[in-house]
């Protein structure tokens, strides 16, 4: 097949988001002349509607062993990327370019204007300020390659050569957002393993009724575990944000991986402890005081400005108590068993929400299949890869972000 040299290019980038753009501006920076193919109208839905739309950038630990350690195994790899381009570079990069940062809690770092298409539009202003060719609306239908080299690639606009391509076409969660898992059908068929992506960081599904009639509700300061038909498993504290197919919010995110490990073996139980820093007798002791300051109110009122009322609905029905008791109606027992229903008020989990809810999955192209000094393969010697196509385990707060810029920049930076 025969090219113009017109459509000949230093670098081609599949893929326009995080990732793919911070490699392109990296490489435009350095006289690259680079095409970056993108098949959604335009670049970075996924990274505009981040963080809520605020856009968690990155977090705010420079010391780089304690950042790197948020990233499990990856780690060792990791190191030495943190070391050309980590947390310190990307305050650097976007501060230098007029966009600052304020730091939440957390050490979370968002954009000191809460916008992430602040974010987007300035790394597209990098790329056209260094002559970056942008061609939307183009998706690459299959990568030509013969022993371990890309010859070309074939797009719905026509086919393309470059010296060196850049895969940078995401991972497989939120999938309306253009990541939808082609690179790592391409990436298999060019030779690399692919660890199959599963929903990582995603809300748990629960049908129980009091659950999803909470929905926009958000409990502070509990504890939750977890039990696997009645065994103990795992818990941890912070806020649960409860919405109408569960139960969501970043505690539970991070609980998603966990649960998805405990629910082959059976029935798995969600427990809430909403008194966390009390044990039983101490919270049955407020619970007396309470119920005496307030003798002649309804026990439903009891808790007003302390729990949220479907919390205490739920927590008085499995107490076996009528809410509009009079608080000096209710006995000892059911003063205990309330005592008990405050902290463990529990509920079936039914699954974790699929990819389209996932903020990550894991999944993609171990780190041991690429240079950490160029992310370049080695297994095609003209391939590079970026973001959310390696399989690297992390949190939110800033981490999955962190990755496309590290990766993103040494990638563009070495091509
Ligand atoms: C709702 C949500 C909120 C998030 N919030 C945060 C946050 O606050 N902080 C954080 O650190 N992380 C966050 N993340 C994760 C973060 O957004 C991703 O890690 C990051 O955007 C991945 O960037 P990427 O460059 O790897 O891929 P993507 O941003 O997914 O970009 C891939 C691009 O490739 C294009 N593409 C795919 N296939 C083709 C093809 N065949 N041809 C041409 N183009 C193609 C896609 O259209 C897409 O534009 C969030 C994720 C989600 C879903």
């Amino acid at each position: 097949m025969q090219f113009n040299d017109s459509e000949h290019f230093n670098t081609i980038i599949i893929g326009g988001g995080a990732s793919g753009l911070m490699a392109a501006a990296t490489a435009g920076a350095r006289g690259r002349r680079v095409l970056i193919i993108e098949k959604n109208p335009e670049c970075g839905r996924k990274l505009s509607i981040s963080g809520g739309g605020r856009c968690n950038i990155t977090n705010a630990e420079f010391d780089q062993h304690l950042f790197a350690d948020h990233y499990g195994d990856a780690k060792k790899f990791l190191l030495s990327a943190f070391s050309q381009f980590g947390v310190q570079e990307t305050f650097e990069y976007f501060n230098s370019r007029g966009l600052a940062f304020v730091i939440e809690d957390r050490k979370r770092a968002f954009p000191i204007t809460h916008s992430a298409p602040d974010v987007t539009r300035l790394l597209l202003e990098e790329c056209r300020k260094y002559g970056v060719t942008i061609k939307t609306s183009c998706a690459v239908q299959s990568i030509e390659s013969s022993n371990g080299h890309i010859d070309s690639i074939v797009t719905t606009q026509g086919s393309f050569t470059a010296d060196t391509y850049i895969l940078a076409t995401g991972g497989a969660s939120h999938p309306e957002t253009g990541s939808t898992g082609d690179g790592f059908r391409w990436l298999k068929r060019l030779g690399h393993t692919v660890v199959t992506p599963t929903p990582s960081l995603v809300p748990l599904a629960v049908r129980e009724r009091w659950v999803t009639n909470l929905q926009g509700i958000t409990v502070k300061d509990v504890k939750i575990s977890f039990t696997v038909d009645g065994r103990k498993t795992f818990n941890t504290k912070g806020s649960i944000l409860f919405t109408h197919f569960g139960i969501s919010g970043p505690t539970v995110l991070h609980c998603a991986k966990g649960v998805a490990d405990l629910l082959p073996e059976g029935e798995v139980t969600a427990h809430l402890d909403l008194f966390p820093t009390l044990d039983e007798g101490t919270l049955n002791r407020h619970l007396v005081e309470r119920f005496d300051a307030h003798k002649n109110t309804m026990v439903k009122n009891v808790f007003a400005g302390m729990l949220l009322t479907g919390i205490v609905d739920r927590s008085l029905t499995v107490a076996g108590i009528d809410p509009n008791t009079q608080v000096n109606s209710v006995t000892k027992e059911q003063r205990s068993r309330l005592t008990k229903a405050l902290k463990d008020l529990s509920f079936p989990i039914d699954g974790l929400l699929g990819m389209d809810k996932a903020i990550i999955a894991d999944g993609g192209v171990p780190l041991s299949e690429v240079s950490m000094q160029t992310m370049r393969s080695k297994v095609v010697d003209n391939l590079h890869i970026t973001g959310d196509l390696f399989h690297i385990v992390r949190p939110s707060g800033g981490y999955s972000l962190q990755l496309c810029w590290t990766t993103g920049f040494i990638a563009g930076n070495s091509v």
